[in-house]
């Protein structure tokens, strides 16, 4: 009940700044400088530091040309307060269907954790790494408890916008650099690795098909199961699009690079979600790829998107010396990026800095 009476209260406050959400985005989208880069950086604010601190930090990045700050923990209200006095717009990161750090869900609703081929749940039994742990985005609930929570944050006054993350089904197929980490070769769906098999997904898909996925032959080969399962996230976006626009506010994600890509590894069909920027995670080094790959990757993107819609393309600084960061900012730009996303804030270094500011400045 306490925290229905506040999402009310800033529900009512944030539409009344705003009594046409669709035109209050509109007018953000124009109030865009529409030649020059927009950058961005993802930040882990949960780190050490104090308001001084991170003045410090959102200064050097707003200096290098950084105009927005995607934040994951820490206190919103301090983090929100220094991005703005320090120019930059603040967005609320966060992690959306991998539900590993959820006590919550994991104590009342085990059964909303997504069920492998194997009939194995990622709560019991995660792929890969422990906290692969995943719900299903098809369970009407799941929906709900996540549209609770994103118009929370949707609400809160000091909040831009929100950045949906993990926002997909757990890897099917690991980004190929990553294999040998994990000592395996995918060159097929294997069935660990397949989700979601749970009664819900199973007995959805059946009303629709009058087949049980479970039963395929098979079921990486099958089309319709295969939607089914692009479906089923894309189907969560739209609601918590819709939660976050309700507020006036932008909502964004992190999706893997490519629309074929992403819904080859991770189920998601990101083309055709309702957002309002997309940040494709270009991480060259996962896919054993050059940077010239970070340019195709970053056309096939905005090709595919409406031209209204910016992608940003979002760039791994543990693989980009200084030099190699430029460059790979301007291959970004020269592809049709809006501007590019740097994973993350505490990877940047001085020399970093320097040569963003240059090539951002020359933009
Ligand atoms: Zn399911």
């Amino acid at each position: 009940m306490k925290r229905r009476r506040f999402l009310e209260a800033v529900g009512h406050a944030a539409v009344g700044m705003s009594a046409l959400p669709g035109l209050s985005l509109l007018s953000c989208a124009r109030s865009e400088p529409s030649a020059g880069m927009k950058n961005w950086t993802w930040v882990h604010g949960g780190r050490d530091g104090n308001p001084d601190d991170w003045h410090r930090r959102f200064a050097q990045v707003r200096q290098a040309g950084i105009r927005g700050v995607l934040v994951s923990g820490g206190d919103v209200e301090v983090l929100a307060d220094v991005a703005h006095a320090e120019g930059l717009e603040f967005h609320r990161w966060l992690w959306v269907l991998n539900r590993s750090g959820d006590r919550w869900v994991k104590q009342h609703h085990p059964e909303w954790y997504t069920v492998s081929r194997n009939g194995e749940s990622s709560l019991e039994k995660p792929p890969y790494v422990g906290y692969y742990q995943w719900v299903c985005p098809t369970r009407q609930p799941v929906r709900e408890y996540l549209k609770g929570i994103v118009e929370e944050i949707a609400g809160h006054p000091a909040v831009d916008g929100v950045h949906l993350d993990y926002i997909r089904h757990a890897d099917v197929i690991l980004p190929v650099g990553l294999w040998p980490k994990y000592d395996l070769v995918q060159d097929r769906e294997y069935p660990e690795f397949d989700f979601c098999y749970c009664d819900v997904c199973r007995e959805t898909f059946r009303r629709q098909t009058g087949e049980d996925p479970m039963a395929l032959l098979d079921p990486p080969g099958d089309l319709a199961w295969r939607e089914f399962r692009w479906d089923s996230v894309t189907g969560l976006v739209r609601v918590l699009a819709d939660a976050v626009h309700a507020h006036g506010k932008r909502i964004t994600a992190a999706v893997f690079p490519t629309p074929t890509l992403a819904r080859k590894l991770v189920r998601q069909a990101w083309e055709q979600w309702p957002l309002d920027a997309f940040f494709p995670m270009l991480y060259h080094g996962f896919y054993n790829e050059d940077l010239a790959w970070v340019g195709r990757a970053t056309g096939e993107g905005v090709a595919a998107l409406p031209p209204a819609i910016p992608l940003y393309s979002g760039l791994y600084l543990p693989s980009l010396p200084p030099e190699e960061l430029a460059r790979a900012v301007s291959i970004a730009r020269l592809a049709g990026a809006a501007g590019v996303s740097l994973f993350e804030m505490g990877g940047l270094t001085e020399q970093h800095l320097a040569r963003f500011r240059e090539v951002s400045a020359g933009q």
